[in-house]
């Protein structure tokens, strides 16, 4: 989202997009698994977000619905009420792909930018065996401890705040039957389970009844190297008990976020919205700039954008 925005903003035809995946949208992830679908990356975007420009983007655009579920503000301590939410029509996937096709730029995907190099002003990028020449401007839009890798070479990180991640597991499970459980989703589903969300309201075709649940960044962090299966059969058996669920699951699947979602910002800790090279020609932007969420990986990009333009680009 944070690299999609500085291409929407900066609006120029000679821009071109690298991502290591096949698909826009990192972790903005929509996983489709026979007729099973989740959304195991970001789940919603908050109805209040603050970041006008995104808002009236995906309006014009219609990729979103607002949806109106019932919420467990603390599971623990039986808390729900009635919450409103902004969904993808399609899965929250749909978000970046809509906008990137809206975009009409230039891109490789599956294209993992490895090394940087300067040669005569100008920036070459490779990946793989490929190499990609000519570049005035490199916008690194990634975690920021990858983006610190790739770029170490023109950026004196010792004089630099770090932000830090929280990681997070994601368990996806499916079951044949309506569990007849009436929460679309939740926090404090358990000490170790920190958010939990049914994803039929997402997918209206969704004949399995489909969960997906995110693991406590504590937890996750305590136990980076789980077997996935331990980790499948914990979870199973803690929404088992909590829904009083009697029939055995259908599918279960399990994500490791190794950067989830921002703990500390960049801007908390500097009161700068982005990280410059020297030369001002490789600019390093992300969720971590400002905040946890997707909207505010948008408004990171917005913000850098904003400083290019001043710079003449
Ligand atoms: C489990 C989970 C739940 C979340 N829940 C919510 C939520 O409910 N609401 C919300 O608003 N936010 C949520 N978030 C946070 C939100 O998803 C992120 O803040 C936002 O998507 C970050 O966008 P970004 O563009 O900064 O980074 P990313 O989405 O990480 O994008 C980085 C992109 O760079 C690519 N890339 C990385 N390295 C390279 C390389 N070397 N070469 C080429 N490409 C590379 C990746 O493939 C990816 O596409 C959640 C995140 C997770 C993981």
């Amino acid at each position: 989202m944070t690299g999609l925005s500085l291409a929407h903003n900066l609006g120029k035809d000679n821009i071109t997009i690298f991502d290591k995946s096949w698909r826009p949208g990192g972790r903005v992830s929509t996983r489709k698994n026979d007729n099973l679908l989740f959304d195991h990356g970001a789940h919603y975007l908050s109805i209040n977000h603050e970041v006008e420009q995104l808002r009236i983007l995906l309006n014009n655009l219609n990729i979103v619905d607002i949806k109106e579920i019932n919420f467990s503000a603390n599971f623990l301590k039986k808390e729900i009420l009635r919450k409103k939410i902004l969904i993808g029509k399609n899965g929250m996937n749909s978000i970046p792909r809509k906008i990137f096709d809206n975009l009409k730029i230039k891109s490789h995907f599956n294209t993992k930018i490895t090394k940087i190099i300067k040669i005569k002003e100008k920036y070459t990028l490779f990946a793989d065996n490929k190499e990609f020449n000519d570049f005035d401007l490199v916008l690194v839009c990634i975690p920021y401890l990858q983006a610190k890798e790739l770029t170490n070479e023109f950026i004196d990180f010792n004089t630099k705040h770090e932000p830090r991640y929280d990681p997070i597991y994601t368990v996806m499970l499916s079951y044949e039957e309506d569990n007849n459980i009436n929460i679309d989703g939740g926090l404090n589903l358990h000490r170790d389970i920190s958010f939990f969300m049914r994803q039929n309201f997402k997918f209206p075709d969704l004949k399995d009844e489909c969960w997906v649940l995110n693991l406590s960044s504590d937890f996750t962090t305590k136990n980076l190297d789980i077997d996935n299966k331990l980790l499948e059969e914990k979870v199973i058996s803690i929404f088992e008990r909590s829904f009083n669920v009697t029939q055995r699951t259908k599918f279960q699947n399990t994500h490791r976020w190794l950067y989830a979602q921002t703990k500390v910002t960049y801007n908390n800790l500097s009161k700068k919205n982005w990280i410059g090279s020297k030369d001002s020609k490789i600019f390093l932007s992300g969720d971590w700039v400002m905040g946890r969420s997707l909207s505010d990986a948008w408004n990171a990009g917005l913000q850098l954008s904003h400083y290019l333009k001043i710079l003449n680009y």
